[in-house]
């Protein structure tokens, strides 16, 4: 019997890539595995122990720009199940093309990775690698592969490369160089490594079969000439290995079992398995072997993820930088105020297929109300204010008065306590809970009128939350024409939570916040950077579709309980929606909240 859930348990949806954990745990696939306690060779992990980690999975970002949406799902995933099946996840950087590659990526990643929640801290070791560690151990593989006869230095030129590689319908021709003998191959891989020959002179290539219908087993290359300055390994090197070469060697190494890519690499497996298979036989990489495992990327509707687009939006001025509310980078993310448990649960929820998903952005949104509709405190704001005045206030309660009110902080959540604020003669209200002329079912502020018979119709009640009934009598028109100031009289004896609470019936309750404690606050407010779902489909120039309306900034009233909030505290304006105060710009006595998301979709769009 299964055990009973606890609060807080969500049942965690299967995918075929648990089912393929499951099956090797249950077989015992992995079970025998020593761990050297660091990367290496067969003969440093065969002298360790038999690994603690059930399995190892890693998640290998190349440092060459800020994670966004998709990444988090890589994350999720990779940390995930190394975390639901007694596994350790390691946080590898793909650091082997020397070129685009940045320390100040390096370190955004790792903040990025640790703010979603994750940590690569396992049984008293962190497994941070980088794979430029690793190119000591990657060249000696290829000296064994050139030895082996496996592999040969080709030095056709870049065109007739291309041209001999053949196509879909043609099988490729041998280059004249693959007959070499393994002695002249290692003296130009040695002439190659010692600088001697010029960027793009030769390549070193697997010797597999130009005729496979896999034109990634057609003598895939290996190592290329590169006279760069890596951001690790400085002038160290001037060949680099091609990342198909790089990273199963990385895999292996690192002893991980499950190695989960997208579905891009299906057709690089055969090479995947090639290479693991002749480095394990040549006694250089331990057993098991990695194995890779294929799954859908997840991509979002209404954004772009292409490094060099969401590059573009920052460089040309679209929006503020990388941490753009807007942007899709987990920064953006962050700053608008998406939570870390959000991002997560809508990973979990859409598993893994074998398939590339595309998710409507308000997926995020929905979990985000989950996350935070049981915690985020409540406060009352008004967005678009007007003044509300309160005509008879001195002749009920006497000049001066101030009514003291009192709300939950959370309406579930006692424990969250109690926020205390005053009613006074002005409040500000939205403007569009007035409407002059009101249409039909308009249970909000409407003055009074003369019905189509021509008897009078008494303006219309509605609660202050919290507060008294209020009854519209009349407004003011500023000399633009619009309206100024709503008038109304309170209705006394109606506060809430005394006993005449209820004796006048009213369908509308609206937010306000008293003119005499009203705290100022810059509000921003975004929609959606781009006006299709798919910008950037079909060639077209993203730029032609961004969203004119994407970002707006009100000047807002907030109620006293937010005076002196902190940078990303989470709230809930009752009626609007989720806000966070802005963690670059909010001052406590300067607050600025952006609007995660409203309280309903297309609520206020
Ligand atoms: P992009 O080009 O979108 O920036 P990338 O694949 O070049 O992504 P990497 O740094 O190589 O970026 O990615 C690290 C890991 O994240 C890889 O394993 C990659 O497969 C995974 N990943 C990237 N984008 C997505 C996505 N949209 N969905 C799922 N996984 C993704
Ligand atoms: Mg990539």
């Amino acid at each position: 019997m299964a055990p009973p859930a606890r609060p807080g348990d969500t049942p965690k949806p299967t995918n075929f890539l648990r089912g393929i954990i499951e099956r090797d745990l249950a077989s015992g696939a992995n079970a025998e595995r020593h761990f050297g306690g660091s990367p290496g060779d067969a003969a440093h992990h065969a002298a360790g122990q038999v690994d603690p980690a059930r399995i190892r999975t890693r998640f290998p970002p190349e440092p060459n720009g800020y994670l966004h949406i998709g990444h988090a799902k890589s994350i999720c995933l990779n940390f995930g199940l190394a975390r639901d099946y007694g596994g350790v996840c390691h946080l590898r950087f793909d650091d082997t093309n020397p070129e685009k590659e940045e320390t100040e990526y390096v370190e955004a990643i790792i903040e990025a990775v640790r703010w979603l929640g994750f940590d690569w801290q396992a049984n008293g070791t962190s497994h941070l690698y980088q794979a430029s560690d690793y190119f000591d151990f990657m060249y000696r593989a290829a000296e064994a592969l050139i030895e082996a006869g496996l592999a040969y230095v080709d030095e056709q030129s870049a065109e007739q490369m291309r041209t001999n590689r053949g196509d879909f319908g043609t099988p490729g021709t041998d280059s004249p160089f693959r007959t070499r003998t393994p002695r002249e191959n290692l003296q130009r891989l040695r002439d190659m490594r010692a600088g001697l020959l010029a960027d793009g002179a030769a390549v070193l290539r697997a010797k597999i079969d130009m005729a496979s219908p896999n034109i990634n087993l057609r003598d895939p290359a290996l190592y290329r000439i590169k006279h760069a300055t890596h951001h690790h390994t400085g002038d160290r090197w001037c060949i680099y290995p091609m990342y198909t070469y790089a990273h199963p060697i990385e895999d292996a190494l690192e002893c991980i079992t499950h190695s989960i890519c997208t579905l891009e690499f299906e057709d690089q497996r055969p090479f995947y398995d090639w290479l693991l298979e002749h480095l394990a036989d040549l006694g250089l990489l331990a057993r098991p072997l990695p194995r890779q495992y294929e799954f859908g990327r997840l991509n979002l509707n209404g954004v772009v993820t292409s490094k060099r687009k969401l590059k573009a939006l920052v460089d040309e001025g679209h929006v503020s930088g990388w941490d753009d509310p807007r942007m899709p980078t987990l920064f953006g993310l962050r700053r608008r105020g998406y939570t870390p448990e959000s991002i997560r649960a809508m990973a979990e929820a859409t598993g893994a297929s074998k398939t590339n998903i595309w998710l409507d952005a308000n997926v995020l949104d929905v979990a985000l109300r989950e996350d935070l509709e049981g915690r985020a405190p409540r406060a009352m704001a008004v967005l678009d204010p007007l003044p509300l005045v309160l005509d008879n206030w001195d002749e009920v309660f006497g000049v001066g008065h101030l009514e003291p009110c009192e709300a939950p902080a959370h309406p579930q959540r006692p424990e969250l306590g109690t926020r205390r604020f005053t009613l006074g003669p002005q409040v500000w209200i939205e403007r569009d809970d007035f409407a002059e002329d009101p249409p039909k079912g308009f249970f909000r502020l409407f003055p009074p009128r003369t019905d189509a018979q021509g008897a009078p119709v008494p303006g219309n009640r509605v609660r202050l939350k919290y507060g008294m009934v209020v009854e519209c009598t009349g407004f003011d028109r500023g000399d633009d024409g619009r309206v100024s100031a709503v008038r109304a009289r309170v209705v006394p004896d109606t506060k809430s939570g005394t006993p005449g609470a209820d004796a006048v019936k009213v369908k509308g309750t609206l937010t306000w916040v008293g003119v005499h404690e009203a705290q100022p606050a810059e509000v921003r407010l975004f929609e959606r950077l781009f006006t299709e779902d798919q910008p950037d489909a079909a060639g077209r120039d993203f730029r032609e579709v961004l969203n004119p309306t994407s970002r707006s900034v009100v000047r807002a009233w907030v109620e006293p309980s937010l005076a002196g909030a902190a940078p990303s505290h989470h709230v809930q304006f009752e009626r609007h929606g989720y806000f966070v105060t802005d963690r670059v710009d909010h001052r406590a006595a300067a607050p600025v909240f952006n609007r995660v998301t409203t309280l309903k979709e297309g609520f206020s769009r």
